[in-house]
């Protein structure tokens, strides 16, 4: 076997060789030289849209699930967490918040979950392609911990609540529809400012500090925090959220 290898590769070398100008005459050897067929790699086709918004909305369901803060096995997750999302759950219950997947936010692909008003309810809505992507694309399972998104969304939501526990109904209704793009800005970076802190001290230090794994932009979060001893003022931190909140705002 190796020596007939040897052979094709040696015949190969001389065919691809620059040919002399004299050419010598080859003699083949007598033996046909084996070819190897290797299977050629069969292209994933792209999933549609609807597709991956139908898989998004099992994969919101799912999260729904593992992320229930009355379940026994989450009660490694943070209390100050715990205790917010059972306030979601209790909210929603009474029918004063609601939890609504979308398709995606316009403008704002990369948005996983944004918080509002819908008529006089609150209302947390979560991106059902981005959802997907995160899932997919973003931390795959084959690659991370499933858990990374559990935590991602268990999060989302605590810091969603936070947001609209945080701020009257005015906040809401101002930055939706004012169009001074520049200060609903503003408005919104100190109110990001404001919740990022809590979530990192309350939340996302906790899972890190009890080897929980999570995704890279709350593991940046809280290392930048920490370089900057909790000052959320810090020029440091500001950047680091601004560079994560201009999304929506980008023209
Ligand atoms: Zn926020």
């Amino acid at each position: 076997m190796w020596s007939v290898l040897l052979l094709a590769i040696a015949v190969t070398y001389f065919i691809t060789q620059p040919q002399p100008l004299r050419q010598e005459r080859i003699t083949y050897p007598a033996q046909p030289v084996p070819r190897i067929v290797l299977p050629s790699p069969i292209p994933i086709p792209e999933k549609t849209s609807e597709q991956k918004i139908k898989e998004g909305a099992q994969i919101f369901e799912r999260l729904m699930g593992e992320s229930d803060p009355f379940f026994i096995g989450n009660k490694y997750y943070p209390p100050f967490g715990i205790a917010w999302l059972r306030g979601i759950v209790e909210a929603n219950k009474k029918g004063e918040l609601l939890i609504t997947p979308v398709t995606t936010f316009p403008g704002a692909s990369s948005t996983l979950m944004a918080s509002g008003y819908n008529g006089q309810k609150m209302e947390i809505e979560i991106s059902l392609l981005k959802l997907w992507g995160f899932v997919n694309v973003d931390y795959p399972v084959t690659k991370y911990d499933s858990r990374v998104a559990k935590h991602t969304f268990m999060n989302g939501m605590v810091h969603e609540a936070l947001h609209l526990r945080g701020q009257k109904k005015e906040f809401f209704d101002f930055s939706e529809n004012s169009t001074d793009t520049q200060r609903v800005y503003e408005e919104r970076l100190k109110e990001e400012l404001r919740v990022w802190p809590i979530m990192i001290i309350n939340v996302i230090r906790p899972l890190r500090v009890v080897g929980q794994p999570l995704n890279n932009d709350d593991i940046e979060a809280d290392g930048i925090l920490r370089g900057c001893k909790d000052d959320p003022s810090c020029p440091l931190f500001v950047e680091f959220i601004k560079k994560r909140f201009r999304d929506p705002y980008q023209k």
